[in-house]
């Protein structure tokens, strides 16, 4: 059986562990009976200190591969933030990304990588061979597409890049809009269309539907693909909230209301087949979508391993 998850991070991330719990997927991404191809969100990268930052694309590769710290769900377990110290020391901007030593060796790794040419998909792979998670992980793209912010403050309008907004500002600067700089004209990244037109399912897990799973239908080619094969979508909200992270502020910029009835709605009936919802949002509906109600609260690995599996037999339901 062949499985697409197209991922942001943290959602992303865990729904993924849960799904290889379930499926009983190792370290190997290839068992000969079950694959997981996972389309990472990039829309989030961005070049610091001479640095290309991958959020998604490692939370997805360290929560999958054992590295990730756990509570906060981003970055790796045992951190330290020496370099950041010292980059503080000597006035280095910016200080408001959280770099910690041991994802530094990440980042040294990607950088060196993509000096010498490589395209980001073979540094993930490369990267992979480390952290064996057990699936395949691509990225959307090879192309540079970076999510950036439209604001208003006392500087004007400006766009300012994604992480500045979220990280820095905690989205809470009302954003005018969100772009994808580069969507339009990147393309799929090796592989990515293959595995879509091959898949048994493809599994939306609960990550932000705006700048996760939006800027990985915005590369062309994705959405058309998706649409050909069966999609079932686990909403990322809960009874109005998007129960951890600031979804809902990206959610306000594109005029989608926080909840799950409208973001399967914004997803659409020619995207979605199916769309699981949390018991609290039981009675939601949408016209040419199946809904189904259970409780979508990721709390540990069984309870997610329960959600996952029941996405997935939703999926061959409607197959
Ligand atoms: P990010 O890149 O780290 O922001 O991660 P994602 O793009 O994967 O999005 C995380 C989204 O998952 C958040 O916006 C929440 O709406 C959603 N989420 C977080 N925890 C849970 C959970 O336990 N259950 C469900 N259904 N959704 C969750
Ligand atoms: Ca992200």
């Amino acid at each position: 059986m062949r499985i697409v998850v197209p991922a942001g991070g943290i959602g992303g991330a865990r729904f993924l562990r849960g799904l290889k719990t379930t499926l009983g997927i190792g370290a190997d991404h290839d068992d000969g009976k079950t694959t997981i191809t996972v389309i990472g969100n990039t829309g989030d990268d961005i070049t610091l200190f001479g640095l290309r930052i991958c959020p998604d694309l490692d939370t997805v590769m360290y929560t999958l591969g054992g590295g990730i710290n756990e509570s906060q769900g981003w970055g790796r377990t045992d951190e330290t933030f020496v370099v950041k110290e010292e980059l503080a020391a000597y006035g280095m901007q910016p200080t408001w990304f959280g770099l910690g030593d041991r994802d530094v060796a990440t980042h040294i790794v990607r950088a060196q990588m993509m000096a010498a040419g490589y395209p980001l998909s073979a540094v993930t792979e490369a990267l992979c061979d480390r952290w064996r998670p057990g699936v395949r992980l691509l990225p959307m793209t090879d192309d540079r597409v970076e999510t950036h912010v439209l604001i208003d403050d006392e500087n004007g309008r400006r766009a300012i890049h994604f992480q500045e907004w979220w990280v820095r500002h905690r989205a809470a600067i009302p954003a005018v809009r969100i772009i994808g700089v580069g969507a339009a004209d990147a393309e799929p990244a090796p592989g990515v269309l293959e595995a879509i037109h091959e898949a048994d399912a493809v599994l939306l897990p609960p990550s932000n539907p705006v700048v996760s799973i939006g800027s990985i239908l915005s590369v062309p080619g994705i959405r058309e693909a998706l649409t050909a094969t069966t999609v079932v979508g686990v909403s990322p909200i809960i009874g109005g909230a998007p129960v951890r992270g600031m979804a809902d502020a990206c959610l306000s910029a594109i005029g989608v209301e926080t909840s799950a009835r409208a973001v399967a709605e914004h997803y659409g009936p020619e995207l979605l087949d199916g769309w699981l919802v949390d018991e609290a949002d039981d009675g939601a509906h949408v016209a040419g979508i199946e809904i189904r109600s259970r409780p979508l609260y990721m709390k540990d690995t069984e309870s997610t391993a329960a959600i996952a599996r029941a996405a997935l037999d939703f999926a061959l339901e409607l197959k």
